[in-house]
């Protein structure tokens, strides 16, 4: 990603910065983590540790989670990265961060799960709210955000929105559109799942119908975004078939939406395809087109994410027949779910 900003002159503005981030101590992280698991995971790899019950039961040393030496400093670095983005945001001056490699939208507070171990998100999340933000958090990564959901589920002062491929087909098995939060957050939680095969014109149906009313009715002071690529048609782990397209236009939607805005990269396992959108989602939220500074210069040479289309976008990808009415068909039904059960706890009339 940071090459393809470079080569398409994107990061040259002056009006940003390219920050690393400071591992964040540990007191941060037991803002939404128990105690007890940040002591599991900080005992991987020390020489007296021993693989016990206890870590299994955290869901440490897993085939998703293996009990990495080192895992723990990682953790703490990702976070820092998300955290020093929300202080930026609050009070530092920042209109929009973005970290590419934060986004562990899994992890719950007392144990790991797909492929996160420490949920960056809901740590800057919680603080922004300690602060005194009421934060709207939107996740287009192509799973459920089960563990920002779980963290938040019973909280009315976040509102947490999840578009993904339907927990019928894919990980985490959950995020079905009738959970809508517990108790005083019943309503917060907004989830909106599509058939395995969605394209653009589905998501974006969806997406359109669903996040700009809630957003609007919420007034966030702060959105925090999860902006997976795996959503992409290319990636090996997720079923829709977004492309660059579909992913450009909901990530045009939330900056518009946002007054202020915390990005964090989330999952993409076809690792040129997710550096491209994000590359392409990073020119987006800067209000910036990407200018390939070689073009014309190398002869058509192409690489990475380039060696299919020639640029960082798509060419069209549209599903139609059976598939693309039993897709458009379904998320109708999502959609008029939420506007019926969700809608008025906002005070939302029907549109
Ligand atoms: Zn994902």
């Amino acid at each position: 990603m940071m090459d393809l900003l470079s080569r398409y002159t994107l990061i040259h503005e002056t009006d940003q910065r390219v920050m690393a981030p400071e591992p964040v101590r540990e007191e941060v992280l037991c803002l939404v983590h128990e105690r007890r698991y940040i002591e599991l995971l900080q005992s991987i790899g020390k020489e007296d540790t021993e693989f016990s019950m206890d870590m299994l039961g955290a869901g440490l040393g897993t085939e998703d989670n293996p009990a990495i030496p080192g895992i723990y400093d990682f953790c703490s670095a990702v976070t820092g990265g998300t955290v020093l983005g929300a202080r930026l945001i609050d009070g530092g001056g920042a209109r929009m961060v973005f970290n590419p490699l934060g986004g562990f939208h899994h992890a719950g507070a007392d144990h790991a799960e797909g492929f996160c171990y420490i949920n960056d998100l809901a740590v800057a999340i919680e603080e922004l709210t300690r602060r005194g933000h009421r934060v709207a958090y939107i996740d287009i990564d192509v799973h459920f955000g089960n563990g920002v959901r779980d963290i938040f589920a019973a909280r009315d002062d976040v509102l947490c929105i999840s578009i993904h491929e339907s927990g019928l087909s894919i990980y985490p098995w959950s995020g079905f559109v009738e959970d809508i939060g517990e108790g005083p957050g019943e309503g917060y939680t907004v989830n909106i799942p599509l058939l395995q095969g969605s394209d653009d014109a589905v998501f974006l149906y969806a997406f359109d119908a669903v996040v700009p009313p809630l957003i609007d009715s919420f007034r966030p002071d702060i959105v925090v975004a999860t902006i997976g690529a795996d959503t992409h048609r290319d990636d090996p782990l997720g079923h829709l078939n977004l492309t660059s397209m579909g992913y450009e236009r909901a990530i045009r939607i939330i900056d518009r939406m946002s007054p202020k805005l915390l990005v964090a990269g989330g999952g993409g396992y076809n690792v040129y395809k997710t550096a491209a959108l994000w590359t392409l989602a990073w020119a987006a939220l800067c209000g910036i087109e990407p200018m390939d500074a070689y073009a014309g210069l190398i002869g058509g040479m192409m690489y990475g994410p380039e060696a299919q289309s020639g640029t960082l976008r798509d060419n069209p990808y549209v599903v139609s027949g059976n598939l693309k009415d039993q897709c458009m068909e379904y998320v109708r039904d999502m959609v008029a779910y939420l506007k019926y059960n969700v809608f008025p706890v906002h005070g939302i009339k029907g549109r």
